[in-house]
């Protein structure tokens, strides 16, 4: 049993309990049926020997047995057709006889005996001066017969019950197994091929099958994410870590040949392996913040109140900027405080970093059925070419590279991946010379006001 499939477990399974349930009511229905048919016939051929004997109560001193003999039209129209009755001496010997459906059974000693296929009865007679004895002979042909056809037909229902229950239990079971199949090719699949062979099992009912196949899908769609960071990771990294550690060993080696001797090589050097240092040391982190992205539940922040922590924050690092805060108060998104703090100082630093002398920042907030938060500043602005790559990770305009600001391409991959992991979504528009609005759209969260 160990060996077979769960499909032909289910099947013999399902097959033997309706079957013994129904060999089991058929034997009921039968013995039931046996005993309510014998009990009929039985008093059936109890009511002509209690009608022969009342007929011959009532004749008691007119007829004698002579009479009966002679004319044996009284007994005949009590006797049913198939029935024999019998007067006998009490020695056994038949004196009269009424049709003749069954031999003689001379069972003298006994009232009732069912014997060779029939009911007999004895009763003793008095007829004017002779005393015998009457018998009725009910044969049971017709009911053996019948009993017969019963148990022949519920054998051959049996049968087809037995047939239909393993066909049903068959279809069932495949009804049944038929996901778990598809779940475990596709998770053989998956174990082959990797994630790039990823399906999904169509199951509509959501039934407990539908729920193992949902947690599963989710499962995946978790591991899969997971392995695909973990994979981006592992190829950035060594991507892109690649040229500064390339710079630093040339300015290393530099220093190792001549730099000991002279001072200008030796100065230049050690402060462009320090740039490159610190561009890693950025990296890494930027990196390891794309790649950890953990989600924190439950919180919500206060846009107001983050733009200004964000603008006194800027005022150390970019005095040159002004930041206005028009956003409306008292308005909360479902999303965590530190999080919106890291999204927007992160659009605000670009907007310092991308333009002119003197960066201007408005924020402000548009209510709908979500929060529109518009970060629109008045900078260099984005070619309409670049403007679908500059989520991209490590998507630099040439024009940022060339003019050597401090950048990763990794700080709008990071705000994206926040958003979208906040259910939010991210745009931007643009006008190169004037400037540069990146929409940030959050679900608001709504606080419960208070009693009063
Ligand atoms: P970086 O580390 O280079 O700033 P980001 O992902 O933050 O990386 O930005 C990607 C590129 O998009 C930048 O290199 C820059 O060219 C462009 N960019 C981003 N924000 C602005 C802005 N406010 N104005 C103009 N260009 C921008």
């Amino acid at each position: 049993m160990k060996q077979r499939s769960l499909k032909e477990k289910w099947t013999a399974v399902t097959s033997l309990v309706i079957f013994v349930s129904y060999a089991l009511m058929c034997t009921v229905v039968y013995i039931a049926l046996h005993a309510w048919l014998s009990n009929e016939e039985e008093r059936e051929a109890r009511r002509t020997m209690d009608d022969l004997v009342a007929m011959f109560e009532t004749q008691q001193g007119r007829l004698t047995i002579e009479d009966f003999q002679q004319n044996n039209g009284l007994m005949n129209a009590i006797v049913d057709r198939n029935e024999t009755a019998y007067i006998l001496t009490t020695n056994g010997e038949p004196i009269v006889q009424i049709n003749n459906a069954a031999p003689v059974y001379p069972q003298m000693n006994v009232s009732f005996i069912e014997r060779n296929n029939a009911f007999i009865f004895n009763t003793p007679v008095q007829i004017g001066l002779f005393q015998g004895v009457l018998q009725v002979i009910h044969p049971l042909n017709a009911f053996t017969e019948l009993m017969r056809y019963i148990l022949i037909a519920m054998l051959i229902a049996g049968f087809a019950a037995l047939l239909l229950s393993a066909l049903i239990g068959y279809q069932l079971a495949n009804y049944f197994m038929r996901p778990i199949e598809a779940l475990s090719q596709e998770m053989t699949r998956v174990k082959e091929h990797g994630f790039t062979e990823r399906t999904h099992v169509a199951y509509a009912t959501n039934d407990e099958i539908g729920k193992l196949l949902n947690v599963y899908d989710a499962m995946m769609e978790q591991l899969e994410q997971s392995f695909e960071q973990q994979k981006r990771f592992v190829s950035d990294a060594s991507h892109e870590l690649r040229t500064p550690i390339q710079a630093l060993e040339g300015h290393l080696s530099l220093i190792q040949r001549w730099g000991k001797h002279d001072e200008t090589v030796l100065e230049e050097s050690i402060e462009t392996s320090l740039i490159e240092t610190r561009r890693m040391k950025r990296m890494i982190e930027e990196l390891l913040q794309l790649a950890r992205r953990e989600r924190l539940d439950g919180g919500h922040a206060n846009v107001y109140d983050v733009v200004e922590a964000v603008a006194l924050q800027m005022q150390y690092v970019a005095p040159q900027l002004t930041l206005h805060n028009q956003v409306k108060q008292d308005v909360h998104v479902n999303v965590p405080d530190s999080v919106l703090h890291h999204i927007i100082k992160n659009i605000v630093e670009n907007a310092v970093k991308y333009s002119d002398d003197k960066p201007i920042v408005y924020v402000r907030t548009i209510l709908d059925e979500r929060c529109r938060i518009e970060i629109e500043d008045n900078g260099q602005g984005i070619d309409a070419q670049h403007l679908p790559h500059i989520f991209d990770r490590f998507y630099r305009i040439d024009a940022a590279r060339t003019r050597q600001t401090e950048g990763t391409g990794l700080g709008l991959a990071i705000v994206k991946a926040l958003v979208e992991s906040y259910n939010g979504d991210v745009f931007v528009k643009s006008v190169v010379g004037v400037g540069t609005v990146f929409i940030v759209e959050f679900d608001l969260f709504h606080v419960e006001k208070s009693l009063n």
